[in-house]
C-alpha cells in the first residue's frame, strides 16, 4: 500500500523540544486532515499518512501548507521482508519505464540482516535481473530507486518532495499582527506563522470615514492566513474618536506619527491581555515617511515589547511575489479606503523629533479615549472555512 512519509528536518536540531515540536506536528495535521479518510501514525523521526488513493491530491495540497513539514514522499509500503522489498523494487522500476537506475538503501532498523551499501547493491541485481534493458548508473541515472528499512516496514520511493518548512503552528507561542487591508501586513503574518508564532490579529478602523467593506476586506485576509495556523482571533478596535481627535489637535505634519503611537499603544495592551509575546506589522523601511528610521524609533518609542518586523528589509516586488503565493495580493489591491489613508497630510514629517511628539499628545486626553478604544474592542473567531456570518456586528 501507498503512504506519505514526512520528514521532520529541521525540527529535529530542537533537541530539549523534539517531542513537543513532533506532538504539535502531529495535532496540526490530524486537525488539518480532519472530515478526510486518514490515519496518521508518528515515530521519533518520521510521520505517516494512510490514506484512501483518490484523496491522494487533496491531501497534498492540504499537506504541502502546513508548516513544519521540511520534506516528504508518497512511497510504497511493504514489510521489511527481503521478498517483499525485491518484489516491490521490481514493480517500481519496470513501471517506470526507465533506461538507468540506482538503489539508495538506508537502514534503521539496525536488525536488518543486510548493510545498507551491500543491500544496495544485491537489489540492483535482483532488477538488472528481472528488468529487461535496464541499466545501472550511479553518477546520472534517469531513475533512483530510495529504500528505507525501518522497523517493521520498508519504504519504497523514487521522489522526494519540499513541504513549506518552518516550525509547526504555535509551537513559539502567539503574536498580535497589525492587520491593515494593505499588501503588507498579511505578508507579515504569513512570516510570522512560518516560524511557528501563532496569531492574534488587531485591525483599527474608523467607521464612518472607513467602509464596512474595508472590514470585510481584513476579515477575508485573516481568513486566508487561517489557512496557515489555527483560528484567528481579530480584535476590531474602534478608532474613530481618537483618530479625529488627534486630527482636530496635532499639528499636521505630526499626525500620522502620533496616529501610530497610539496604534502601537492599544496594541501593546491587547496584547497582554491576549498572552501574545510580541507585535508583528508590516512595515518595510523606508516605504512611506512613517517608515523611516527616524519615525520607527519615535513610534516605537511607546511600548517595551518587541516588534517583529518580517517584511522591513524587503522590497515591495519582493513582498507582493509572497502575496501573490499565499493568495492574499487579489484581496489586498481591492480599494477601500484604510483609516491610514483617511486624513493624509500634505506633507507628513519624515524625521519627528520625540519631544515634539510629547508636546503634541499633552494637547488632548489622549488616554480616555485609548480607554475607550480598548474597552469598546470587537473580537471576531476567523477560521479557514467561512462558517460565521458577521453581519450581527454591524
Ligand atoms: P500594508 O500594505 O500592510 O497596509 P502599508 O504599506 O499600507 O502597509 P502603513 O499603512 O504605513 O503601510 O502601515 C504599516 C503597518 O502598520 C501595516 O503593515 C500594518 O501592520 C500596520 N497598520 C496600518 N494600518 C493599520 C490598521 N488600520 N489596522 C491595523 N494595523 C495597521
Ligand atoms: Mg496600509
Amino acid at each position: 500500500m501507498q503512504v506519505i512519509m514526512i520528514k521532520y528536518g529541521e525540527l529535529t536540531t530542537k533537541k530539549g523540544n523534539r517531542k513537543f515540536f513532533v506532538n504539535t506536528l502531529y495535532d496540526n495535521i490530524k486537525d488539518k486532515l480532519k472530515g478526510k479518510d486518514v490515519k496518521v501514525h508518528k515515530d521519533i523521526s518520521r510521520m505517516y499518512i494512510e490514506f484512501e488513493d483518490k484523496e491522494l491530491n487533496g491531501i497534498l495540497e492540504i499537506i504541502n501548507n502546513i508548516f513544519g513539514i521540511h520534506e516528504y514522499v508518497v512511497a510504497d509500503r511493504v514489510y521489511s521482508e527481503i521478498e517483499d522489498i525485491d518484489n516491490k523494487v521490481i514493480e517500481v522500476a519496470k513501471n517506470s519505464n526507465k533506461k538507468t537506475f540506482k538503489i539508495e538503501t538506508k537502514r534503521s532498523d539496525k536488525s536488518f540482516p543486510i548493510n545498507s551499501v551491500e543491500f544496495s547493491s544485491r537489489l540492483g541485481g535482483v532488477v538488472l535481473k528481472n528488468v529487461p534493458g535496464i541499466k545501472v548508473d550511479v553518477n546520472n541515472p534517469e531513475l533512483t530507486i530510495h529504500v528505507e528499512i525501518r522497523e517493521g516496514y520498508t519504504y519504497i520511493y523514487t521522489n522526494e518532495y519540499q513541504g513549506l518548512g518552518g516550525y509547526p503552528s504555535g509551537t513559539l507561542g502567539k503574536g498580535l499582527l497589525m492587520l491593515s487591508g494593505g499588501i503588507d501586513s498579511p505578508v507579515a503574518g504569513y512570516l510570522t506563522l512560518k516560524r511557528g508564532v501563532a496569531l492574534d490579529c488587531i485591525y483599527f478602523e474608523s467607521m464612518p470615514h472607513t467602509s464596512i467593506e474595508a472590514r470585510n476586506k481584513v476579515i477575508d485576509l485573516a481568513r486566508k492566513i487561517s489557512k496557515y495556523t489555527h483560528k484567528i482571533n481579530l480584535h476590531i478596535v474602534p478608532f474613530t474618536a481618537l483618530q479625529e481627535a488627534i486630527y482636530h489637535y496635532v499639528r499636521e505634519d505630526y499626525c500620522i506619527t502620533i496616529m501610530r503611537r497610539m496604534m502601537y499603544r492599544i496594541s501593546e495592551e491587547v496584547a497582554k491581555r491576549n498572552n501574545c509575546k510580541v507585535i508583528t506589522n508590516g512595515e518595510s523601511i523606508g516605504q512611506v515617511a512613517s517608515q523611516t528610521l527616524t519615525s520607527m524609533s519615535v513610534i516605537n518609542n511607546v511600548t517595551n515589547m518587541p516588534i517583529i518586523r518580517p517584511v522591513a528589509c524587503l522590497d515591495k516586488l519582493e513582498i507582493i511575489d509572497i502575496a501573490k503565493k499565499i493568495d492574499t495580493y487579489d484581496i489586498s489591491i481591492l480599494p477601500f479606503e484604510d483609516c491610514c489613508t483617511i486624513f493624509v497630510p500634505k506633507h507628513p514629517v519624515i524625521n519627528p523629533k520625540l519631544e515634539q511628539c510629547l508636546i503634541e499628545e499633552n494637547k488632548f486626553d489622549y488616554e480616555t479615549l485609548l480607554n475607550d478604544c480598548i474597552e469598546n474592542i470587537n473580537t471576531i473567531e476567523i477560521t479557514e472555512k467561512k462558517e460565521n456570518d458577521y453581519e450581527d456586528l454591524l
